[in-house]
C-alpha cells in the first residue's frame, strides 16, 4: 500500500485534543461514525458476495473471462461502486460529509490489504484475519477526515471539521496552533474518536525541525539501562551498579484499578448480554449498561494516568542520557504455547508498558539526538548476576535476586537494569545508519527511526539460559519455577 512520504527535516506526529461538543454536535459526530460503519459493512458484504459468486461460478466450470467481474480492494476501487450504490442503499447519505463514508471504506481497504499481505507472507507480525462486520454496539465510534476544512480556530479553543463545523475543545490547542502560525506544522488529517465516553480529535500532523538538542540536559550518567515492570513502572540503573531512579506506579492508578475491580464484580451480578443459564444472548439491563459505561470511563482514566506517567518519564530520560538500553519485547517471538503465566493481566500490562516505553523512547531519543539500544530478545537480563555474571534461575514472584555464587542479594529489577546498562556500555555504535542493524551480538541500536530490525534466531550461546518472561508475577503457585520452559520454547521457535 502506498504510504505518504514525510519530507526531509519533518516529523510525522499526532496532536490529540479532548472535545466538548454540544448535544447537537454530539449527534452529528455519532451520525458520521455510523455512516463510516455503514459504508464499511455494506462494501464488506459486497466484497464477500462477489468473492463467493466467483467461487461458485468457477465450480460450475464457467470460463475465467466470463466470471462476474472481480471487485478492486483499494480505497479508490471501493469508492466507485459505493458512490453508484449509495443513492439506493443509503438515501440519507447527503446528511454526512463524504469523508465519513470514505473513512469507512479506507478502513475496509486497509483491512483487506492486511489480510491478503499477511496471507502471502509479505506482512510482518502476527496473522491477520479477514475483515469482520462492525457492530453498532461494539465497534469504536471513529471517523477520519482527510480533505476539506480541517483546522484549529485562532481562539485556540475550537477545532473546525468538515460539515461538523466548529467544535469546542476541552483543552487549549495552543501547542499545535503556535506551530501552524509559525509555518512549521501542516495538518494532514483529523480523526474524531470516542474513548471512555469522551470525544477526542487527533490531528495527523507533519512538523518541521523537531530535533531540539539545545534543550538537552547532561546527566552524570550518560548510559543507563531500564527495566520495565508492573509494580514499579521503571527502574533505571547505570553500568557501575547504581540505581538512578525508580518510577513506581502512581497512587491514582492503584485507586482506579481498585475501582475497576469493584465495578467488574458489580457487572457480573447484573443482567448482561449473555444468559449463562440458558446459554443464549438476551437484552442487557439498564443497570448493566450503566455499569459498563462506568467501567469504560475508569479504563480510560487508568490509561490516561499511565500514559501521562510514561510520557513524563520517557521525555526526562531521553533528554538526560546519551544511551538508553531497554529490553526487547518478545510478544510474537515466544510463540503461542505456554501456561497461564503467559496470559496473566500483569504480564499483559507489563508487555504493553514495555512496548509503549520502547516506542516513546524511539522517537524521543531521535528528537533529542540521543540513542536507544534494544537488547536482543534472548539476553538474560533478569537472570544474570550483575556482580559476577553467573546465571541463576529465579521464579517470577522472586523480587530479590540471590546469586548462586553467594553475592549479596540485590533487587531483581535493579539487577536487570544494571545488566541492560552494561549492554549499552559494550555496544559498538560504529556506523549507525538509522536502520537499527549495526550492532553488537547482544543488542541493536536504533537511531532516528525508532524501530529496530528484530532478529528472530536465538544466538547459540544463550540457548537454554535466557528467560523471556520477566515482567509478570505468577497467578498460581503451581506455576512457580517454570521460567525455564519459556527459554526452551524461545530456542525452538
Ligand atoms: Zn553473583
Amino acid at each position: 500500500m502506498a504510504r505518504f512520504q514525510v519530507p526531509d527535516g519533518w516529523t510525522a506526529q499526532a496532536y490529540r485534543f479532548a472535545l466538548d461538543p454540544t448535544p447537537a454536535q454530539g449527534r452529528a459526530i455519532r451520525s458520521h461514525c455510523g455512516a463510516a460503519r455503514f459504508a464499511h459493512n455494506h462494501m464488506l458484504a459486497l466484497v464477500k458476495a462477489v468473492t463467493a459468486q466467483r467461487a461458485a461460478e468457477r465450480s460450475y466450470g464457467v470460463p475465467e473471462n466470463e466470471l462476474t467481474p472481480a471487485l478492486g480492494w483499494s480505497l479508490v476501487a471501493l469508492r466507485k461502486p459505493w458512490n453508484s450504490r449509495k443513492g439506493a442503499v443509503a438515501p440519507w447519505w447527503a446528511q454526512n460529509s463524504k469523508e465519513a463514508y470514505s473513512s469507512g471504506l479506507d478502513g475496509l481497504a486497509r483491512g483487506l490489504d492486511a489480510w491478503s499481505t499477511s496471507r502471502t507472507g509479505q506482512r510482518a507480525g502476527g496473522k491477520v484475519g479477514f475483515p469482520r462486520f462492525k457492530s453498532k454496539h461494539r465497534a469504536v465510534n471513529s471517523v477520519r477526515f482527510t480533505t476539506g476544512a480541517i483546522r484549529v480556530a485562532p481562539d485556540r479553543h475550537h477545532v473546525v471539521l468538515p460539515v461538523l463545523g466548529s467544535i469546542h475543545t476541552h483543552e487549549s490547542t495552543r501547542k499545535l496552533a503556535r506551530r501552524i502560525e509559525a509555518g512549521t506544522a501542516r495538518i494532514l488529517s483529523a480523526t474524531v474518536k470516542c474513548e471512555g465516553g469522551r470525544w477526542y480529535c487527533a490531528f495527523g500532523v507533519i512538523v518541521e525541525g523537531k530535533q531540539r538538542s539545545a534543550r538537552r540536559v547532561q546527566s552524570a550518567y550518560p548510559i543507563v539501562g531500564i527495566d520495565v515492570g508492573v509494580k514499579d513502572l521503571l527502574v533505571v540503573a547505570a553500568p557501575d551498579s547504581a540505581e538512578i531512579e525508580r518510577v513506581s506506579a502512581p497512587k491514582p492508578l492503584t485507586a482506579a484499578q481498585m475501582t475497576l475491580r469493584v465495578l467488574q464484580r458489580k457487572a457480573a451480578r447484573q443482567q448482561g448480554r449473555w444468559n449463562p443459564v440458558s446459554q443464549t444472548r438476551h437484552d442487557p439491563s439498564r443497570r448493566w449498561l450503566r455499569t459498563q459505561a462506568r467501567i469504560a470511563k475508569t479504563h480510560a482514566r487508568v490509561a490516561n494516568i499511565r500514559r501521562n506517567e510514561l510520557h513524563t518519564a520517557t521525555t526526562r530520560l531521553a533528554r538526560n542520557h546519551d544511551v538508553i538500553v531497554v529490553e526487547d519485547l518478545n510478544v510474537t517471538g515466544m510463540g503461542r504455547g505456554g501456561g497461564a503465566y503467559k496470559r496473566g493481566l500483569n504480564r499483559a500490562i507489563g508487555d504493553a508498558a514495555l512496548g509503549r516505553i520502547a516506542a516513546l523512547l524511539g522517537y524521543k531519543t531521535s528528537w533529542n539526538q540521543t540513542r536507544l539500544v534494544t537488547s536482543d530478545r534472548w539476553f538474560p537480563s533478569t537472570r544474570t548476576c550483575s556482580r559476577c555474571q553467573a546465571i541463576t534461575k529465579l521464579a517470577l514472584r522472586d523480587r530479590v535476586y540471590h546469586c548462586r555464587n553467594g553475592c549479596p542479594p540485590i533487587d531483581r529489577d535493579t539487577n536487570a537494569a544494571i545488566n541492560l546498562a552494561r549492554l549499552g556500555d559494550t555496544t559498538d555504535f560504529g556506523d549507525v545508519t538509522g536502520t537499527g542493524t549495526g550492532s553488537s551480538p547482544a543488542a541493536s541500536v536504533t537511531a532516528g527511526e525508532g524501530r529496530g530490525a528484530n532478529r528472530k534466531t536465538c544466538p547459540t550461546e544463550w540457548v537454554g539460559q535466557a528467560g523471556g518472561v520477566e515482567t509478570s508475577t505468577p497467578h498460581r503457585r503451581g506455576l512457580v519455577g517454570r521460567t525455564g520452559t519459556a527459554s526452551s520454547q524461545g530456542g525452538a521457535a
